[in-house]
């Protein structure tokens, strides 16, 4: 049997590897010469899981964070672990890094400006396309700024100027990457961006010579369908990313695991469905309902405050936001609750 995969961000490549080690043909095509960027944080949240869960990645160079600054309102605390809470790292480079591991698997990697596959199992990897696509939907404005000095510390701003989201900064080795990610509808996006900038300079954490941004949307809940007769979703085309952070890579790579996995062991699609819903649907959708965009600014005011004066309850909603536990503890933690 052969594959083909449109797609090779993350989830296509993950796909592609896995499914070349299993021994199946893999046709990977992109419609972009790579590297390529995707705009993107570049944040890979727990990064002792990650490499576990996906062990041909460990040797990947990025840089790794232990401390979070989180503010809200006139409220905000400093977060320290032992243990890393986030590596960081172009998207350029880590997406090219997978696309290489791929290839060495034996995947066949073409660039074809508009691919049309026919064939009995192709996979979706195309990423996040139509905001009608998904029930809910963000928006986000990033850009990667060179900088001289090496920043160690991630900061986090929710709702800053009534945004209805958050502003970060993601700290890279010779770059700091500050964006936003807010739910549609959202005005005025783009000059809050360029406030927040003014905001980091005025603290001195930055020091921005040339300011840009590129725009992308992303989902906040499961795509409408995850297949077909023929075709497969996985990664931000499925939809899968985690609503209040927007955390989608780790996601992206285990939807593709699963995917290669139900076609390696020649599983049917709806197994694919019910794999993901198990291993981590479960925990995305209890995501979306913890997150009420209504009430979103008040309870972040009230989760900053509190954490900044008890430091249980810091630690514990730190290690929560940068997934400190698999996510299949928190689904199966989630369907206990309801059960
Ligand atoms: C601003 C922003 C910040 C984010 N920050 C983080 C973060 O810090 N950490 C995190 O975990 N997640 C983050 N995410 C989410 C993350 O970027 C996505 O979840 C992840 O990129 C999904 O991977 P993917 O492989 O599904 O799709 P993509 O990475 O979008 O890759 C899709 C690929 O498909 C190709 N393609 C598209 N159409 C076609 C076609 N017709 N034929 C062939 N190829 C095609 C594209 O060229 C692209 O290479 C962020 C998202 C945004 C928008």
């Amino acid at each position: 049997m052969k594959v083909t995969i449109l797609g090779a961000g993350p989830a296509g490549s993950t796909a592609a590897y896995y499914l070349a080690k299993g021994g199946i043909s893999v046709e990977l095509i992109d419609r972009v010469e790579f590297p390529r960027d995707k705009p993107c944080a570049g944040g890979l949240f727990n990064p002792l899981l990650f490499d576990n869960e996906f062990p041909h990645t460990k040797n990947f160079p990025g840089k790794d964070l232990f401390k979070a600054h989180f503010s809200c309102g006139n409220y905000s605390f400093n977060f320290e672990s032992k243990v890393p809470l986030m590596r960081t790292s172009l998207r350029s480079d880590f997406d090219q890094f997978l696309l290489n591991k791929a290839v060495e698997a034996g995947a066949d990697f073409s660039i074809q400006k508009n691919p049309s596959p026919a064939g009995k199992c192709i996979i979706d990897a195309t990423g996040a396309k139509k905001i009608q696509d998904y029930p809910r939907a963000g928006i986000c404005l990033v850009n990667d700024f060179p900088v001289t000095e090496e920043i160690d510390t991630v900061y986090i701003h929710y709702g800053y100027q009534g945004i209805k989201g958050y502003f970060w900064l993601y700290p890279k080795h010779g770059y700091a990457n500050i964006g936003v990610g807010a739910y549609l509808p959202q005005k005025g996006i783009r000059s809050l961006y360029n406030s927040f900038i003014d905001l980091l300079e005025k603290k001195a954490i930055v020091s921005i010579d040339k300011r840009s941004c590129n725009t992308k949307i992303i989902p906040f809940s499961t795509a409408k369908s995850l297949y077909s007769e023929s075709v497969l979703k996985i990664g931000d085309a499925a939809g899968f990313v985690r609503p209040g952070t927007g955390e989608g890579i780790f996601f992206a790579m285990l939807s593709g695991k699963i995917a290669a996995r139900s076609i390696i062991e020649n599983k049917d699609f709806a197994w694919y469905e019910d794999q993901c819903i198990h291993e981590f649907g479960i925990y995305l959708k209890s995501a979306a309902v913890g997150f009420p965009t209504t009430l979103l600014n008040k309870i972040m005011q009230k989760v900053v405050k509190v954490g900044s004066k008890d430091e249980e309850f810091k630690k514990r909603f730190s290690e929560n936001f940068f997934r400190l536990e698999h996510c299949r503890l928190g689904a199966s933690l989630v369907k206990n609750i309801f059960k």
